[in-house]
């Protein structure tokens, strides 16, 4: 080996630059969390090189950018955010790290979803203020700019950005785990990539395209292999699946409330809930504690998975969860027919009836959707 190029590499090791220096011409793009990552991949080809911020097995909730990554901010070309609650606590330090790196937010112009009973107040536990007091407060400190409260003034507006913030904080933050809504944030990664690289601009739009299909892809294999499930619900210990659940009609069932522990009486709800939902699954990331869902198993008969929404392999992970959960309600499908035989399918799964979406022509005659063998 050349002792040139070892000096070379020893160098790189030495600075501690995040990027490689090989590819000058490369946008250099960080993300917030690993799926973002795989997006802006998807999208920006060889075109771009990315870093994330959130390493695998952190959490996005009190995740600390560690000086190395603070110090690859002042080269990034562009700093793609999507809402998981560190960022509040450090955008603007991000920011500042390099003030005209642009910033694109992936929520911006979609559809977001309440958060479930309030359940990310949990993740601004780094925050100084005490969140009692937000909502007697926010009223009052609403404009004065220094904190970002909870707040329904969105609408009101004279600080659009700031209100649009607050808003942001009520609502469901883990918009990537539906593929539907990763279609429009590639769209909006495609349009910033070519508008930082217009020489680029062809290549991302065909990037785009072809992730585009994957993702379409992806969408009708998980629409169909959830479509013949009666009972749609499950547990899930940090509500992360939103969005996932609302692609596919299904029910998310929080166990973590205010990013706490469910209390005697809450647990006990939960149990009886998951019982007459017949529900088997329950979900845990692998970060969390799983004592208080192994206690929820025990009592339904159902089974602890791990499962994380932060995999950067996007389509497998949602596939793997998909497949777990239909093996696991339609094994409790099976039982409640085999309880009672005179079972109407999809009556059971509470208000959320007709399972099937747009693409699948299940007249009421029924049976010509998709089963749900294991
Ligand atoms: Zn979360």
């Amino acid at each position: 080996m050349h002792s040139l190029a070892l000096l070379f590499l020893l160098s790189l090791v030495l600075t501690g630059s995040a990027w490689c220096a090989d590819e000058p011409s490369q946008l250099k793009v960080f993300a917030s969390v690993l799926p973002i990552q795989t997006f802006v991949e998807a999208v920006g080809g060889e075109r771009v090189e990315t870093e994330v911020m959130v390493l695998p097995g952190q959490s996005p909730a009190t995740y600390d950018p560690s000086p190395k990554q603070v110090a690859a901010l002042a080269e990034a070309d562009l700093y793609v955010r999507v809402g998981v609650p560190f960022e509040t606590a450090w955008m603007k330090r991000i920011q500042a790290a390099n003030p005209k790196m642009p910033i694109l937010d992936l929520r911006d112009g979609l559809p977001l979803r309440m958060q479930e009973a309030h359940t990310h107040d949990d993740e601004h536990g780094q925050h100084e203020h005490e969140h009692e007091h937000e909502h007697e407060q926010h009223e009052y400190e609403h404009g004065h700019g220094q904190r970002e409260q909870h707040g329904q003034q969105a609408a009101r507006g004279e600080e659009p950005a700031q209100d649009a913030a607050l808003m942001a904080k009520e609502m469901d933050p883990h918009i990537w785990t539906s593929p539907l809504l990763v279609r429009k944030m590639a769209v909006a990664i495609r349009d910033t990539l070519s508008a930082l690289d217009p020489a680029g601009a062809a290549v991302y739009a065909q990037n785009q395209q072809r992730f585009d299909a994957e993702l379409v892809a992806l969408h009708q294999s998980l629409q169909s292999r959830l479509a013949g499930l009666g009972n749609r619900a499950f547990l899930v210990y940090h509500p992360a699946w939103g969005y996932f659940a609302d692609s596919y009609e299904l029910q998310q069932i929080p166990i973590e409330r205010a990013g706490k522990e469910p209390g005697p009486r809450r647990l006990a709800a939960l149990i009886a809930q998951a019982k007459a939902a017949g529900t088997r699954a329950i979900f845990v990331q692998p970060e969390f504690d799983q004592r208080t869902a192994q206690q929820i198993a025990r009592s339904i008969g159902g089974r602890v998975e791990a499962a994380t929404p932060l995999a950067a392999d996007y389509a497998d992970n949602l596939q793997r969860f998909a497949a777990i959960l239909a093996d696991a309600n339609a094994a409790s499908d099976t039982a409640k027919a085999a309880a009672s035989p005179a079972r109407s399918e999809r009556s059971e799964s509470s208000d959320r009836s007709g399972p099937s979406g747009p693409s699948g022509p299940s007249g009421p005659s029924g049976p010509s959707g998709p089963s749900d063998e294991p």
